[in-house]
């Protein structure tokens, strides 16, 4: 077993030794940098979890080599501390999904005492949006005033998903 940290979510996952996670930081080409990471990993299927690359602001993407699993996160250096910590708490959970490790977001979810209802579902956007809700829980300390008014006004125009904001007034968020 590997310790691996997820550092927005504050969450260390026992990895196996066959499976790698790899935090790439921020990218300014999403599209780029998963053709990189084709090439590499010598896949052609260019992946992006939210079905488009020109409006995503981050990606996750798995691949399977002689017995291995690299999962690889990046993510778009946005307006805003804020932004940074949702955006990246949300890819790190695609991650814990494509590690096998979603149970331990689950698991903090259950410890601060919110809903954990939609970890039953199979909307990983939703659930990944959580995950960037609770990177903002984890590091609230770090934001100011303005940086948390661009989180909400953000989540607002991308209209992240009404479940989501339905979710937060449920568990006052
Ligand atoms: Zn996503």
């Amino acid at each position: 077993m590997i310790k691996t940290k997820l550092n927005a979510l504050g969450i260390e996952a026992d990895l196996p030794e066959n499976i790698h996670f790899y935090d790439d930081g921020f990218i300014s080409d999403l599209k780029k940098h998963s053709a990189e990471l084709c090439k590499k990993y010598s896949s052609s299927l260019i992946q992006t979890k939210e079905g488009f690359f020109e409006f995503s602001v981050g990606n996750c993407s798995s691949f399977h080599k002689n017995n291995q699993t690299f999962v690889h996160i990046y993510y778009k250096n946005l307006i805003g501390a804020g932004q940074n910590i949702f955006n990246r708490g949300h890819e790190e959970t695609h991650a814990l999904v494509d590690l096998g490790q979603l149970y331990l977001l689950e698991n903090l979810v259950k410890t601060r005492r919110l809903d954990v209802s939609p970890f039953r579902s199979s909307d990983e956007e939703f659930i990944a949006d959580i995950g960037g809700l609770c990177a903002l829980n984890s590091q609230h300390n770090q934001l100011n005033k303005f940086d948390k008014f661009l989180v909400y006004a953000q989540n607002c125009i991308l209209g992240y998903s009404f479940k989501l904001e339905e979710w937060m007034k449920k568990n006052k968020f």
